[in-house]
């Protein structure tokens, strides 16, 4: 395959993705199967508007979605300071409430984001992720549905950006570590 400039290898390839996700979905449903009201399903922008588009297309679960938008890698491959940009619009007291994000690294973003959403008092609060980086960890999180763990590259696709670069391969790259 002809991989874009700045991208050295693939690390996932789609169709490994696409079963991960369908797999995801089912026993994210067995979780909820009991649920009394929809689950509110919150995805952090912009990185996991892929996957959660392709998760919630294979739920059964009722559901609704929002979305966030913290801010937590500038244009570099540095992590600079976590920032709410945009909130969710949806009152989440008493909900079931389940984050999606694209990847967890240190942790920060997802702790602070947790910390925020968890003082609205929803019923419970659960964490989906396409990918992990255990290795990076620097701020505990409870990861309670996780796609892959992987080792401690910069990776693209699949939502993933470098320098808003890459979101809409279908794939997981690893970024060419150079000034590109
Ligand atoms: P954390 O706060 O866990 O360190 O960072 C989480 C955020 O950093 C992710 O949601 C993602 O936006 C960004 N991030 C961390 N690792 C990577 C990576 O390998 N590739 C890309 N594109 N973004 C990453
Ligand atoms: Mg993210
Ligand atoms: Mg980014």
């Amino acid at each position: 395959m002809n991989l874009p400039k700045g991208i050295e290898s693939i690390l996932i390839d789609k169709e490994t993705i696409e079963s991960k996700v369908t797999e995801l979905a089912n026993i994210i449903d067995n979780n909820y199967k009991d649920i009394e009201t929809p689950l509110v399903v919150i995805g952090l922008l912009k990185g996991s508007f892929i996957f959660m588009s392709d998760l919630v297309k294979q739920m059964q679960t009722p559901l609704q979605v929002d979305f966030m938008i913290a801010s937590s890698y500038g244009d570099s491959m540095e992590n600079t300071e976590v920032s709410i940009i945009k909130d969710i619009e949806t009152h989440i007291s008493g909900r079931h409430v389940l984050i999606v994000e694209d990847i967890i690294d240190t942790g920060i973003t997802l702790t602070k984001i947790e910390n925020i959403l968890s003082n609205r008092n929803p019923k419970s609060m659960k964490i989906c992720t396409l990918l992990n980086k255990p290795s990076r960890r620097t701020s505990e999180v409870n990861i309670d549905f996780n796609g892959f763990d992987i080792d401690d590259h910069f990776v693209g696709g699949m939502g993933l950006d470098y320098a808003q670069k890459y979101r809409n391969l279908p794939y997981i790259g690893v970024v060419k570590n150079e000034k590109l």
